[in-house]
């Protein structure tokens, strides 16, 4: 008698990039020179982590007592003022409707944006190519999880689609909760235009007379896309009071202490349930980790509100950045030449090639000593609920190339043309 929950039986417990990423470090370890484009995180071009130095600095210094210590329910006073102040300087309006709580990572903070904004049975709406997780959290929360086709014909957002989705999700459920993962998109690497926005904000405020509508910015990787980080906020304004606007915001990427587990959720509600939205936040704060590691907040928020700490910071980082910018156009110079079809990618830790058979084309890969994350993108009308995403011909590789050092990426680049000629 199997005593765990049938709709829980097959779960696999194994993530496919941890398990590509294992493989590959155990070849490196018995010798082989092995490409790894698998894994989410900054490397050096030594291989190892990149680590902001003032960043690991200020954790060290976070007293005992600290680490030791229960945090509130909803994260410390202070880190969440720094939180937004951090992500919504120069949004005075967005500032004065805002509310949060401290959630383990960008990861905890989609978990609160999903069983707050989403009956259960109902889907989340997102772009058919995504981060695997999203899907994982709606399955934990029993929410069903459906896509919109992210590019057109000619390699921009798909704003047509994704406002027929919302269409139909406002005739079926009556609610639509939107996540978008901008800029520097994981995985496909792509950061939506400014136009591309003012397109989004005008179909989201078209549609939210009748139905409520809630957008989450999943904004992971901000600080390493290519453009000013924050200037997307300026096109949800006219948003404000009509869509409510959630900010998955992550300490990981961005002072490079993945393990750290700190985030937040941001919400920018109405007057009328601002305090609803805080309090029922809190709640699922409660009933699920309880409350977030003290020492972490402790830390984040020097680093954020401490000006000569967040100086050096913002230094370092910089600098971890032009070493993936500079990866960036070595593989966008190399890729070119090679004709690999990819969307603009202009900075961010992942690129996505597009292929067919993506999975027989990076098992080629793997045998040539290169790892990349084979893809599939979810059907535009994946069924609301479905355990299992239905296909859609034609894949992707995802490139970590946060993992890759500036040398190797002509090599992966040319194994990856070569790959495209492989027959299929
Ligand atoms: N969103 C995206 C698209 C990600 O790739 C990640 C991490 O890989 C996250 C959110 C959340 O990361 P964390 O929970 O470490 O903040």
């Amino acid at each position: 008698m199997i005593h765990l929950i049938p709709s829980h039986q097959g779960r696999p417990a194994d993530d496919p990039i941890f398990s590509l990423h294992h493989e590959a470090a155990q070849r490196r370890a018995r010798g082989e020179h092995v490409i790894d484009a698998t894994i989410g995180v900054l490397l050096g071009d030594d291989g190892a982590l990149a680590v902001l130095p003032a960043a690991a600095r200020a954790v060290r210094e976070v007293p005992a007592v600290e680490w030791a210590t229960y945090a509130p329910i909803a994260g410390t006073s202070d880190f969440l003022r720094a939180v937004i102040d951090d992500l919504l300087a120069g949004e005075p309006e967005m500032k004065r409707m805002a509310v949060a709580v401290a959630t383990p990572g960008g990861t905890g903070a989609i978990r609160h944006a999903i069983t707050n904004f989403l009956e259960p049975g109902e889907a989340l709406l997102t772009t058919n190519w995504f981060w695997g997780p999203y899907r994982t959290l709606c399955d934990e929360a029993d929410r069903g999880f459906e896509t919109f086709e992210m590019f057109d014909g000619s390699g921009k957002l798909d704003v047509e689609s994704l406002d027929a989705a919302i269409a139909r999700q406002l005739a079926s459920q009556k609610r639509v909760l939107v996540v978008l993962n901008d800029p520097a998109h994981n995985p496909t690497g792509y950061s939506m235009s400014d136009d591309e926005w003012i397109a989004v904000a005008d179909r989201l405020a078209s549609r939210a007379a009748t139905c409520p509508i809630t957008l989450l910015v999943d904004c992971a990787y901000f600080l390493y896309g290519a453009r000013d980080p924050r200037a997307f906020l300026r096109r949800l304004r006219p948003l404000l009071g009509s869509v409510t606007l959630l900010f998955a915001w992550s300490a990981s990427k961005s002072f490079t202490h993945y393990g750290l587990r700190v985030g937040a959720l941001v919400a920018c509600a109405g007057d009328a349930e601002r305090a609803m939205v805080e309090a029922a936040l809190c709640y699922s704060c409660r009933g699920t980790w309880s409350n977030c590691n003290r020492g972490g907040l402790a830390a984040i928020t020097r680093m954020l509100a401490d000006p000569e700490l967040a100086r050096a910071c913002t230094v370092d980082r910089e600098n971890a950045k032009a070493l993936l910018l500079a990866r960036v156009d070595a593989f966008n110079a190399r890729a070119a030449r090679r004709g690999l079809r990819y969307p603009r990618y202009e900075g961010g830790f992942f690129v996505t090639v597009f292929v067919d058979a993506p999975h027989e084309r990076a098992a080629t890969m793997r045998s040539q000593g290169v790892y990349v994350l084979p893809q599939l993108p979810a059907a535009a009308d994946t069924p609301a609920g479905a355990s299992a995403p239905a296909r859609v011909k034609g894949g992707a590789l995802r490139i970590a190339l946060c993992a890759v050092a500036s040398g190797d990426v002509e090599r992966l680049v040319d194994v990856l043309a070569e790959g495209l000629t492989l027959p299929t």
